[in-house]
Protein backbone atom coordinates (compact mmCIF):
# COMPACT_ATOMS: atom_id res chain seq x y z
CA UNK A 1 0.00 0.00 0.00
CA UNK A 2 2.96 2.02 0.82
CA UNK A 3 4.64 1.40 -2.34
CA UNK A 4 1.25 2.22 -4.16
CA UNK A 5 0.79 5.31 -2.62
CA UNK A 6 4.79 6.37 -3.27
CA UNK A 7 3.52 6.33 -6.78
CA UNK A 8 -0.20 7.10 -7.15
CA UNK A 9 0.97 10.72 -5.37
CA UNK A 10 3.42 12.06 -7.43
CA UNK A 11 0.90 11.13 -10.72
CA UNK A 12 -1.56 12.46 -9.29
CA UNK A 13 -0.05 15.29 -8.18
CA UNK A 14 1.19 16.00 -11.72
CA UNK A 15 -2.10 15.90 -13.23
CA UNK A 16 -3.74 18.77 -10.64
CA UNK A 17 -0.71 20.67 -11.25
CA UNK A 18 -1.31 20.06 -14.73
CA UNK A 19 -4.84 20.52 -14.63
CA UNK A 20 -4.72 24.17 -12.80
CA UNK A 21 -2.50 25.19 -15.22
CA UNK A 22 -4.95 24.55 -18.33
CA UNK A 23 -7.72 26.18 -15.96
CA UNK A 24 -6.01 28.94 -15.43
CA UNK A 25 -5.04 29.81 -19.34
CA UNK A 26 -8.51 31.55 -19.30
CA UNK A 27 -9.59 33.18 -22.55
CA UNK A 28 -5.85 32.74 -23.92
CA UNK A 29 -6.05 29.77 -25.39
CA UNK A 30 -8.96 30.58 -27.32
CA UNK A 31 -8.54 34.07 -28.33
CA UNK A 32 -5.10 35.40 -27.70
CA UNK A 33 -2.41 32.01 -28.41
CA UNK A 34 -4.42 31.36 -32.50
CA UNK A 35 -3.68 34.90 -33.02
CA UNK A 36 0.37 34.60 -32.34
CA UNK A 37 3.01 33.94 -35.35
CA UNK A 38 4.06 30.37 -34.56
CA UNK A 39 6.85 27.94 -35.33
CA UNK A 40 6.33 25.80 -38.56
CA UNK A 41 7.60 23.34 -36.48
CA UNK A 42 4.40 23.29 -33.99
CA UNK A 43 2.44 20.35 -33.18
CA UNK A 44 -0.94 20.06 -34.15
CA UNK A 45 -3.44 21.07 -30.60
CA UNK A 46 -4.25 17.76 -29.93
CA UNK A 47 -0.85 16.28 -29.46
CA UNK A 48 -0.28 19.06 -26.50
CA UNK A 49 -2.43 17.21 -23.31
CA UNK A 50 -1.52 13.76 -24.84
CA UNK A 51 2.06 14.14 -24.48
CA UNK A 52 1.72 15.84 -21.17
CA UNK A 53 -0.24 13.28 -19.86
CA UNK A 54 2.20 10.39 -20.91
CA UNK A 55 5.17 12.99 -19.14
CA UNK A 56 2.90 13.75 -15.80
CA UNK A 57 3.04 9.39 -15.79
CA UNK A 58 6.31 8.92 -16.20
CA UNK A 59 7.71 11.41 -14.06
CA UNK A 60 5.33 10.77 -11.25
CA UNK A 61 6.31 7.06 -11.38
CA UNK A 62 10.29 8.87 -11.78
CA UNK A 63 9.50 10.34 -8.53
CA UNK A 64 7.77 6.83 -7.25
CA UNK A 65 10.84 4.78 -7.41
CA UNK A 66 12.90 7.01 -5.59
CA UNK A 67 9.98 7.32 -2.90
CA UNK A 68 8.70 3.90 -2.62
CA UNK A 69 12.45 3.07 -1.07
CA UNK A 70 11.79 6.02 1.31
CA UNK A 71 14.10 8.24 -0.30
CA UNK A 72 12.54 11.34 0.30
CA UNK A 73 15.62 13.87 -0.79
CA UNK A 74 14.31 13.95 -4.18
CA UNK A 75 11.55 15.38 -3.37
CA UNK A 76 12.70 19.23 -3.34
CA UNK A 77 13.91 19.03 -6.82
CA UNK A 78 10.97 17.26 -8.01
CA UNK A 79 8.11 19.58 -6.21
CA UNK A 80 10.72 22.33 -7.88
CA UNK A 81 10.13 21.49 -11.40
CA UNK A 82 6.85 21.07 -10.82
CA UNK A 83 6.23 24.37 -9.34
CA UNK A 84 7.95 26.31 -12.30
CA UNK A 85 6.16 23.68 -14.87
CA UNK A 86 2.69 25.64 -13.50
CA UNK A 87 4.50 28.95 -13.02
CA UNK A 88 4.96 28.86 -17.05
CA UNK A 89 1.15 28.35 -17.68
CA UNK A 90 0.89 31.44 -15.13
CA UNK A 91 3.16 33.59 -17.76
CA UNK A 92 2.82 32.04 -20.88
CA UNK A 93 -0.87 32.25 -20.78
CA UNK A 94 -2.61 33.97 -17.73
CA UNK A 95 0.09 36.98 -18.24
CA UNK A 96 0.55 36.55 -21.95
CA UNK A 97 3.92 36.84 -21.71
CA UNK A 98 6.08 34.61 -24.10
CA UNK A 99 8.81 36.48 -22.42
CA UNK A 100 8.53 35.50 -18.90
CA UNK A 101 7.28 32.21 -19.89
CA UNK A 102 10.66 31.89 -21.82
CA UNK A 103 12.77 32.63 -18.51
CA UNK A 104 10.52 30.38 -16.71
CA UNK A 105 10.80 27.06 -18.98
CA UNK A 106 15.03 27.94 -19.23
CA UNK A 107 15.13 27.45 -15.45
CA UNK A 108 12.44 24.81 -15.56
CA UNK A 109 15.22 23.24 -18.44
CA UNK A 110 18.14 23.68 -15.69
CA UNK A 111 15.85 22.12 -12.80
CA UNK A 112 15.04 18.64 -14.48
CA UNK A 113 18.80 18.31 -15.87
CA UNK A 114 19.36 18.95 -12.10
CA UNK A 115 17.00 16.14 -11.32
CA UNK A 116 18.33 13.94 -13.89
CA UNK A 117 22.37 14.23 -12.51
CA UNK A 118 20.97 13.88 -8.83
CA UNK A 119 18.50 10.66 -9.76
CA UNK A 120 21.40 9.10 -11.76
CA UNK A 121 23.79 8.69 -9.26
CA UNK A 122 20.91 6.92 -7.22
CA UNK A 123 18.98 4.95 -9.37
CA UNK A 124 19.19 5.58 -12.82
CA UNK A 125 15.35 4.36 -13.51
CA UNK A 126 14.54 7.53 -12.19
CA UNK A 127 17.05 9.37 -14.72
CA UNK A 128 15.66 7.56 -17.64
CA UNK A 129 12.25 8.26 -16.89
CA UNK A 130 12.94 11.92 -16.40
CA UNK A 131 14.63 12.11 -20.10
CA UNK A 132 11.51 12.10 -22.47
CA UNK A 133 10.50 15.27 -20.23
CA UNK A 134 13.43 17.03 -20.54
CA UNK A 135 13.58 16.41 -24.94
CA UNK A 136 9.76 18.07 -24.48
CA UNK A 137 10.88 20.41 -22.96
CA UNK A 138 13.72 21.29 -25.12
CA UNK A 139 11.50 21.15 -27.95
CA UNK A 140 8.82 23.41 -25.54
CA UNK A 141 12.02 26.02 -24.99
CA UNK A 142 12.08 26.58 -29.05
CA UNK A 143 8.86 26.54 -29.49
CA UNK A 144 7.97 29.55 -26.59
CA UNK A 145 11.33 30.88 -27.70
CA UNK A 146 10.20 31.38 -31.43
CA UNK A 147 6.83 32.77 -29.96
CA UNK A 148 8.54 35.54 -28.11
CA UNK A 149 11.20 36.91 -30.71
CA UNK A 150 8.31 36.69 -33.66
CA UNK A 151 5.54 38.35 -31.90
CA UNK A 152 7.29 41.66 -30.29
CA UNK A 153 5.59 44.73 -30.38
CA UNK A 154 7.23 47.53 -33.23
CA UNK A 155 9.71 49.06 -31.07
CA UNK A 156 8.02 53.00 -30.13
CA UNK A 157 9.30 55.47 -32.97
CA UNK A 158 11.12 58.27 -31.41
CA UNK A 159 10.42 61.76 -32.50
CA UNK A 160 13.09 62.50 -34.05
CA UNK A 161 13.00 64.38 -37.94
CA UNK A 162 13.99 60.51 -38.85
CA UNK A 163 10.46 59.41 -38.77
CA UNK A 164 8.90 58.91 -42.19
CA UNK A 165 6.71 61.15 -43.28
CA UNK A 166 2.68 59.27 -43.04
CA UNK A 167 1.18 61.28 -45.48
CA UNK A 168 2.72 63.23 -48.62
CA UNK A 169 1.74 65.69 -50.42
CA UNK A 170 -0.16 64.57 -53.91
CA UNK A 171 1.64 65.59 -56.80
CA UNK A 172 -0.89 67.82 -58.96
CA UNK A 173 -2.48 66.47 -61.80
CA UNK A 174 -1.86 69.68 -63.65
CA UNK A 175 1.19 72.29 -64.02
CA UNK A 176 0.69 75.44 -61.48
CA UNK A 177 -0.40 77.81 -63.97
CA UNK A 178 -2.79 75.35 -66.48
CA UNK A 179 -5.89 76.63 -64.26
CA UNK A 180 -5.28 80.48 -65.27
CA UNK A 181 -6.75 82.47 -65.29
CA UNK A 182 -10.02 80.81 -63.33
CA UNK A 183 -7.32 80.34 -60.39
CA UNK A 184 -4.15 82.17 -60.90
CA UNK A 185 -0.60 80.07 -60.67
CA UNK A 186 0.32 82.51 -57.53
CA UNK A 187 -3.23 80.95 -56.05
CA UNK A 188 -2.37 77.30 -56.73
CA UNK A 189 1.43 78.09 -55.13
CA UNK A 190 -0.16 79.32 -52.01
CA UNK A 191 -2.77 77.11 -51.90
CA UNK A 192 -1.78 74.09 -52.65
CA UNK A 193 1.81 74.47 -51.67
CA UNK A 194 1.31 76.52 -48.56
CA UNK A 195 -1.74 75.53 -47.07
CA UNK A 196 -2.32 72.20 -48.39
CA UNK A 197 1.13 70.83 -47.54
CA UNK A 198 0.55 72.63 -44.10
CA UNK A 199 -2.25 70.77 -43.57
CA UNK A 200 -0.37 67.31 -44.63
CA UNK A 201 2.41 68.44 -42.37
CA UNK A 202 0.75 68.69 -38.80
CA UNK A 203 -1.58 65.45 -39.86
CA UNK A 204 1.99 63.96 -39.78
CA UNK A 205 3.03 65.20 -37.16
CA UNK A 206 -0.24 65.37 -34.65
CA UNK A 207 -0.82 61.17 -35.43
CA UNK A 208 2.72 60.61 -34.78
CA UNK A 209 2.57 58.00 -31.52
CA UNK A 210 -1.39 57.77 -31.79
CA UNK A 211 -3.56 55.19 -32.69
CA UNK A 212 -4.29 56.86 -35.63
CA UNK A 213 -0.83 56.20 -37.04
CA UNK A 214 -0.99 53.55 -39.69
CA UNK A 215 -4.79 54.56 -40.12
CA UNK A 216 -5.63 55.92 -43.94
CA UNK A 217 -6.78 59.81 -44.33
CA UNK A 218 -10.43 58.85 -44.93
CA UNK A 219 -10.35 56.65 -41.51
CA UNK A 220 -8.75 59.47 -39.48
CA UNK A 221 -11.04 62.08 -40.29
CA UNK A 222 -14.24 59.47 -39.49
CA UNK A 223 -13.02 58.72 -36.34
CA UNK A 224 -10.38 61.82 -34.76
CA UNK A 225 -11.46 64.98 -33.15
CA UNK A 226 -10.08 68.46 -32.08
CA UNK A 227 -6.79 69.63 -34.37
CA UNK A 228 -6.08 65.77 -35.41
CA UNK A 229 -9.51 66.24 -37.27
CA UNK A 230 -9.25 69.98 -38.71
CA UNK A 231 -5.86 68.88 -40.36
CA UNK A 232 -6.53 65.93 -41.60
CA UNK A 233 -9.93 66.29 -42.82
CA UNK A 234 -8.60 69.58 -44.42
CA UNK A 235 -5.88 67.46 -45.72
CA UNK A 236 -8.57 65.44 -47.08
CA UNK A 237 -10.49 68.24 -48.36
CA UNK A 238 -7.80 69.74 -50.28
CA UNK A 239 -7.36 66.52 -51.68
CA UNK A 240 -10.29 65.99 -53.33
CA UNK A 241 -10.48 69.49 -54.61
CA UNK A 242 -7.09 69.40 -56.03
CA UNK A 243 -7.80 66.32 -57.73
CA UNK A 244 -10.75 67.14 -59.01
CA UNK A 245 -10.18 69.88 -61.34
CA UNK A 246 -8.38 70.07 -64.85
CA UNK A 247 -7.66 72.32 -67.33
CA UNK A 248 -9.29 70.05 -70.16
CA UNK A 249 -12.79 69.44 -68.53
CA UNK A 250 -14.53 66.59 -70.40
CA UNK A 251 -18.11 65.54 -71.39
CA UNK A 252 -20.05 64.66 -67.76
CA UNK A 253 -19.73 60.90 -67.91
CA UNK A 254 -23.18 59.12 -68.60
CA UNK A 255 -23.80 57.39 -65.25
CA UNK A 256 -23.10 60.76 -63.38
CA UNK A 257 -25.19 62.68 -65.89
CA UNK A 258 -27.93 60.35 -65.51
CA UNK A 259 -27.88 60.48 -61.48
CA UNK A 260 -27.63 64.16 -61.71
CA UNK A 261 -30.51 64.73 -63.80
CA UNK A 262 -32.51 62.17 -61.49
CA UNK A 263 -32.02 64.08 -58.47
CA UNK A 264 -31.80 67.53 -59.56
CA UNK A 265 -34.06 67.32 -62.90
CA UNK A 266 -30.90 69.26 -64.99
CA UNK A 267 -27.44 69.53 -65.09
CA UNK A 268 -28.21 73.41 -65.30
CA UNK A 269 -30.48 73.14 -62.40
CA UNK A 270 -27.47 71.61 -60.57
CA UNK A 271 -24.94 73.73 -61.23
CA UNK A 272 -27.58 76.91 -60.31
CA UNK A 273 -27.98 75.50 -56.49
CA UNK A 274 -24.94 74.10 -55.95
CA UNK A 275 -23.58 77.83 -56.61
CA UNK A 276 -26.07 79.22 -54.59
CA UNK A 277 -25.16 76.82 -51.94
CA UNK A 278 -21.53 78.00 -52.38
CA UNK A 279 -22.23 81.63 -52.03
CA UNK A 280 -24.54 81.41 -49.09
CA UNK A 281 -22.21 79.57 -46.96
CA UNK A 282 -21.29 81.60 -44.11
CA UNK A 283 -17.89 82.01 -43.11
CA UNK A 284 -15.51 78.90 -44.27
CA UNK A 285 -16.37 76.07 -44.86
CA UNK A 286 -17.17 73.65 -48.50
CA UNK A 287 -19.67 72.59 -50.92
CA UNK A 288 -19.77 69.04 -51.81
CA UNK A 289 -21.52 66.76 -54.69
CA UNK A 290 -22.12 63.38 -52.46
CA UNK A 291 -23.73 60.25 -52.54
CA UNK A 292 -25.51 58.49 -49.81
CA UNK A 293 -25.06 54.59 -49.62
CA UNK A 294 -28.19 54.43 -51.58
CA UNK A 295 -26.51 56.66 -54.62
CA UNK A 296 -28.95 59.45 -54.02
CA UNK A 297 -26.48 62.06 -54.78
CA UNK A 298 -27.11 66.00 -52.86
CA UNK A 299 -25.63 68.96 -52.54
CA UNK A 300 -23.95 69.55 -49.11
CA UNK A 301 -22.22 72.50 -47.53
CA UNK A 302 -20.03 71.55 -43.86
CA UNK A 303 -18.87 74.02 -41.72
CA UNK A 304 -14.77 74.66 -41.75
CA UNK A 305 -12.86 71.45 -42.19
CA UNK A 306 -15.99 69.29 -41.87
CA UNK A 307 -16.09 66.41 -44.41
CA UNK A 308 -19.81 64.46 -45.93
CA UNK A 309 -17.38 61.30 -44.96
CA UNK A 310 -18.96 62.37 -41.25
CA UNK A 311 -22.45 62.49 -42.47
CA UNK A 312 -22.30 59.29 -43.97
CA UNK A 313 -21.64 60.19 -47.17
CA UNK A 314 -19.52 60.01 -49.93
CA UNK A 315 -17.99 63.06 -51.25
CA UNK A 316 -17.78 63.22 -55.41
CA UNK A 317 -16.57 66.59 -55.95
CA UNK A 318 -16.03 69.97 -53.73
CA UNK A 319 -15.22 73.39 -54.09
CA UNK A 320 -13.24 75.44 -51.11
CA UNK A 321 -15.09 78.18 -50.23
CA UNK A 322 -12.30 79.78 -47.75
CA UNK A 323 -11.34 83.05 -48.82
CA UNK A 324 -7.41 81.98 -49.07
CA UNK A 325 -9.05 79.58 -51.95
CA UNK A 326 -9.74 82.83 -54.34
CA UNK A 327 -8.83 85.97 -52.41
CA UNK A 328 -5.76 86.40 -54.40
CA UNK A 329 -7.75 86.35 -57.82
CA UNK A 330 -11.37 87.42 -57.03
CA UNK A 331 -11.00 89.18 -53.72
CA UNK A 332 -14.58 89.29 -51.90
CA UNK A 333 -16.36 87.98 -55.09
CA UNK A 334 -17.01 84.32 -54.06
CA UNK A 335 -19.80 84.27 -56.93
CA UNK A 336 -17.57 85.17 -59.88
CA UNK A 337 -14.83 82.62 -57.95
CA UNK A 338 -17.39 79.78 -57.97
CA UNK A 339 -18.99 80.11 -61.18
CA UNK A 340 -15.49 80.28 -62.85
CA UNK A 341 -14.58 77.14 -60.66
CA UNK A 342 -17.41 75.16 -62.51
CA UNK A 343 -15.47 75.70 -65.80
CA UNK A 344 -12.71 73.60 -64.45
CA UNK A 345 -14.50 70.49 -62.26
CA UNK A 346 -12.99 67.20 -63.79
CA UNK A 347 -16.38 65.20 -63.79
CA UNK A 348 -14.47 61.93 -64.59
CA UNK A 349 -13.14 62.12 -61.38
CA UNK A 350 -16.40 62.73 -60.03
CA UNK A 351 -17.69 60.09 -61.68
CA UNK A 352 -14.85 57.76 -60.46
CA UNK A 353 -15.67 58.45 -56.49
CA UNK A 354 -19.14 57.05 -57.25
CA UNK A 355 -19.59 53.72 -55.28
CA UNK A 356 -23.14 53.24 -55.91
MN1 LIG B 1 -8.31 75.62 -49.02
Amino acid sequence: MKKFLAYFIPILLAFAVGALGSYIQGDALAEWYPHLVKSPATPPAILFPIAWSILYILIGISAGTMLARGDMSVLRLWLLQLLLNFLWSVCFFALRSPFMGLLVILALDVTVIAYIIYTAGRRSVAAWLFVPYLLWLIFATYLNGYIYINNQKPKEKTTMSTTVAKFALPALPYAADALAPVMSEETINYHYGKHFKTYIDNTNRLIEGTPYEGMGLEEIVKKSDGAIFNNAAQALNHRIYFDGLTPTPKVMPERLYDRIVRDFGSVDNFNKKFAETAVGLFGSGWVWLAEDSKGKLSIVPTKDADNPLRHHLNPLMCVDVWEHAYYLDYQNRRADFVKEYMKLVDWDKAASRMQS
